[in-house]
């Protein structure tokens, strides 16, 4: 039973508090997962450390119904393009985290053929470290990015890292400028 005292309760917010609160627990996530960080990222979702108590356990396989991209592992030049492409498919607003050393700076694969770190090509809000990341890092990534939607909001068109190398529509050329 409700307390009759209840209904004479009342309280104030604004519009955007009220809608980034609803938005920084319903998460739609879009794994984008390409190497060993996955174990982790699967340990994530399952019962003991369980994303769902933190509203962000729905995977989505299609940008445009995602919000929050999770990279998760090794990227390389050749398929940079395609992180790119669906991180621009993606519904606004949306958030990134880089999940691990390979994503966030190419971890110990300098070499020509990987990305040395996303960064360079789309923005990132949250960076987790480690080479992989322990469940608790990525939980405790989730919640610094809950509070950023809450006290942030939505960003808008957010810029990328100045080393950032644009992209133009002729995949051939797309290898030389990532170099
Ligand atoms: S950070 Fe380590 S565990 Fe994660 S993808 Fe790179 S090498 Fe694998």
């Amino acid at each position: 039973m409700v307390n009759s005292s209840f209904t004479d309760a009342y309280m104030t917010t604004t519009l955007d508090s009220m809608m980034n609160w609803g938005r920084k627990f319903s998460l739609f996530q879009y794994p984008f997962v390409t190497a060993c960080c996955g174990m982790e990222y699967m340990a994530v979702a399952c019962s003991h450390y369980d994303i769902a108590r933190f509203g962000a356990e729905v995977p989505r396989f299609s940008p445009r119904q995602a919000d929050l991209l999770f990279v998760v592992g090794t990227i390389s030049h050749k398929l940079s393009p395609v992180l790119k492409m669906v991180y621009d498919q993606m519904t606004e607003p949306k958030w990134v985290i880089s999940f691990g050393a390979c994503a966030s700076s190419g971890g110990f694969y300098q070499n020509y053929a990987t990305l040395q770190g996303i960064d360079r090509i789309i923005p990132v809000d949250v960076y987790i470290a480690g080479c992989p990341p322990r469940p608790e890092a990525v939980l405790d990534a989730l919640i610094k990015l809950q509070n950023l939607i809450q006290h942030e909001g939505p960003r808008g068109i957010k810029g990328i890292n100045p080393r950032a190398v644009a992209f133009d529509k002729d995949p051939s050329e797309q290898k030389d400028k990532l170099t």
